[in-house]
């Protein structure tokens, strides 16, 4: 048996667990400083929890709401900037993983004075603030992994931090945050948490532990997917239930669990072009990727693909695929050029010898021709 399991980050999922529990903020210091998006962080609630648990505790507070989708490398370094000016002892990050990843960047260079020729090099140092994190989609799980992910014009595509350093102290999980979310983004991020939890199994690293949340996280999702539908508009006749939200947001924090210890695939890495070049959600952008990728895997290696289907409760590939297509509708478009591009930086990216099965340069050409339009 393989067990190799580190999960340094405290975990606490319940209604109002921010102000239950926000004598646990206080030991991190007296001044922290919030990190969010443009509106998510207010709509959805948590902002307002997260304001009055620091009230409550004595501890003040600043903002830095600039940040984007896809968090830009000036938008780390100066969230950064303002944390060391206002002189925060912790980074409280608010939202879905752009202001999560974002946040993770910050606590780190707001002590760390690293060049950004240096920022994806592996070599930091000892210290980094302390973080604490609270969802508001449930998909890329950032709340308990190391990593923050931001866009990268040198090379065209996103590049990961990873770093121990970027553990957060404490994940607040409260699924009314979620609430708040439309049904495009609520598909979107499900399906980066399912590919999460399928390419952690599929993976090199994979282990016992990693293995047996995947297959939680996958049951849990699948379970959620059949309720959703892209023609739906959530409001006020249509809502999710909060036993959805919460089995959602539960199964993208264990495929965050998941793929700390075993990375992501060349879904993603695939999944990164179709961000940076054509602005593909990120969620959606790997549920594009995944089926063919699975269909590339279930060729070599049918056994691997039978764990997945039979973690998922679907008979067959064709009834996987059925099901993404569903949600995704209409696929995007890309040239022969574009096409040409995209498989040349993805087959250079390090996470393509991540999966047990490993892709070559006309693999990667062959899942991107089967997962999009080429025109
Ligand atoms: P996101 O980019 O954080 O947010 C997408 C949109 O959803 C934004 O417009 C955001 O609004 C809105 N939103 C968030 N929460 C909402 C809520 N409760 N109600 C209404 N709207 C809400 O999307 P994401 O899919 O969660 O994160 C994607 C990013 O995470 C990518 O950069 C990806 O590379 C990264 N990622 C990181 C990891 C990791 O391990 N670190 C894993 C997977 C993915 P605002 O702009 O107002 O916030
Ligand atoms: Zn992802």
């Amino acid at each position: 048996m393989n067990i190799n399991f580190f999960m340094p980050t405290k975990v606490i999922m319940s209604e109002e667990c921010i102000i239950k529990n926000a004598e646990l903020i206080k030991e991190y210091g007296v001044k922290a400083l919030i990190v969010t998006g443009g509106n998510s962080a207010e709509l959805s609630g948590a902002l307002s929890d997260v304001i009055t648990a620091l009230q409550n505790q004595g501890i003040s507070y600043d903002i830095y709401n600039r940040i984007h989708s896809n968090p830009s490398i000036a938008s780390v370094y100066e969230g950064a900037a303002y944390a060391r000016e206002i002189k925060a002892e912790f980074i409280i990050g608010i939202g879905g993983g752009s202001p999560m990843d974002a946040s993770k960047a910050i606590a780190l260079l707001a002590v760390q004075q690293l060049k950004e020729e240096e920022l994806f090099s592996g070599q930091y140092g000892t210290q980094a603030l302390p973080l604490i994190l609270v969802p508001t989609t449930a998909g890329t799980g950032s709340e308990v992994t190391p990593y923050s992910i931001l866009t990268n014009d040198a090379k065209q595509t996103k590049t990961s931090i990873s770093s121990p350093l970027l553990f957060p102290k404490i994940a607040f999980l409260d699924a009314r945050y979620t609430k708040s979310l439309p049904m495009s983004i609520t598909i979107n991020t499900a399906l980066d948490a399912l590919s999460h939890a399928i390419e952690g199994m599929l993976s090199v690293r994979s282990t016992f532990v990693s293995n047996a949340l995947a297959s939680e996280s996958i049951y849990r999702i699948t379970q959620c997917l059949r309720s959703l539908s892209p023609s739906k508009v959530l409001g006020v006749e249509h809502q999710l239930s909060i036993d959805i939200r919460e089995k959602l947001l539960c199964g993208s924090m264990f495929a965050g669990v998941v793929i700390a210890h075993t990375g992501t695939t060349v879904v993603h890495a695939m999944g990164y072009c179709l961000t940076y070049f054509k602005d593909v959600d990120h969620g959606r952008a790997n549920g594009l990727i995944l089926p063919s990728f699975l269909r590339f895997i279930a060729k070599h290696d049918p056994e691997q693909v039978k764990r997945v289907l039979t973690a998922m409760g679907v008979a067959s590939m064709d009834e996987f695929e059925a099901l993404f297509l569903r949600l995704l509708g209409e696929r995007e478009q890309i040239t022969t050029k574009e096409l040409e591009r995209y498989v040349s930086i993805a087959s250079q990216a390090k996470n393509r010898t991540n999966s047990k099965v490993v892709p070559t340069k006309e693999d990667i050409e062959n899942i991107y021709t089967r997962s999009l339009t080429i025109v």
